[in-house]
């Protein structure tokens, strides 16, 4: 696939915003991270829904080039399931063997440093439960490449992708399609797509409510990480918002691209494994007691 180019504007990250970014992390005593295609594309993986990203334009794939926009809907699987799978079994593929930037360590560390924590992520790489996050303090909010549903569908299940696919080099056709495990029909992943009306979203729906009772219950003060989480697809960004004025919680947002928000909350023009390197130096070179909450120096 082709490397992802951004040409928007830059801005420097100053030593202010991130000593304001480790303060607000080492006082929380509830860390909420949320993330967008940002997140995943330090790992090295496409971005979806992006100004420059994957649905938007092509694919190289086998040395051959797909239209990815016309396999972004349903309509693909219904009309070759086979050529769909070609795309949808390589990026599963890709997920499975990429590994998680150094930015998902970090953010297990700080986890590990709060009283509580919760994962809300666009990606559907499920990258966050490879990097040792678990799945119950996960919402996946555009589902995930590692569950699969019906086409039909024929029942509101999804079911693991325990699928694995070899890919036809001239036609860039998977070697088999997914069958759905009820009615025998094509499967096809369980994530959301363009006009996506069959989507099944009651996983994630459940995801978020618990929490929603997560967040009514836990303790302030909150930070909320927002990284890579741009305006294209914002219901992260949307979420934060109303979640910060509810909460009075403080939003730390690390983009490389559409960065500014208005104080009190605290903007990281970069990227997410840079923003978060960036953030954990200054954690690091001071020792926090096991609550997080020794801030002298800040
Ligand atoms: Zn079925």
């Amino acid at each position: 696939m082709p490397e992802l180019q951004y040409k928007d504007k830059t801005a420097d990250v100053s030593e202010e915003a991130v000593y304001s970014a480790a303060r607000a992390i080492s006082r929380a005593r509830t860390l909420v991270i949320t993330s967008g295609a940002g997140m995943s594309v330090d790992s090295g993986l496409p971005d979806f829904r992006g100004k420059n990203g994957l649905w938007q334009g092509f694919a190289e794939v086998e040395g051959k080039t797909l239209r990815t926009g016309d396999l972004a809907i349903t309509k693909a699987f219904h009309d070759d399931a086979a050529q769909a799978w070609g795309f949808y079994g390589r990026l599963t593929t890709l997920f499975r063997e990429t590994n998680p930037h150094v930015g998902f360590e970090i953010l297990r560390r700080w986890a590990d440093t709060v009283e509580n924590w919760y994962v809300v992520t666009s990606n559907v790489d499920g990258h966050f439960q490879k990097a040792g996050f678990e799945t119950s303090k996960i919402v996946q909010k555009s589902g995930t490449m590692e569950k699969l549903q019906c086409l039909t569908p024929c029942r509101p299940e999804v079911w693991e992708n325990d699928q694995s696919f070899t890919i036809d080099s001239s036609t860039l056709r998977s070697n088999h399609v997914p069958s759905c495990k009820f009615c025998g029909g094509v499967a096809r992943p369980n994530v959301l797509l363009f006009n996506d009306f069959s989507w099944l979203y009651r996983q994630s729906q459940e995801q978020e409510e618990r929490f929603n009772k997560f967040l009514r219950e836990c303790n302030p003060p909150i930070t909320i990480l927002e990284i890579g989480a741009g305006k294209i697809l914002p219901s992260i960004r949307d979420m934060n918002s109303k979640a910060a004025t509810k909460f009075a919680a403080t939003i730390i947002r690390i983009n490389p691209h559409e960065w500014e928000i208005d104080a009190p909350h605290i903007s990281i023009p970069d990227g997410a494994a840079s923003g978060l390197s960036k953030i954990e130096r200054v954690l690091s070179k001071h020792d926090l007691d096991s609550s997080g909450h020794q801030t002298d120096y800040l």
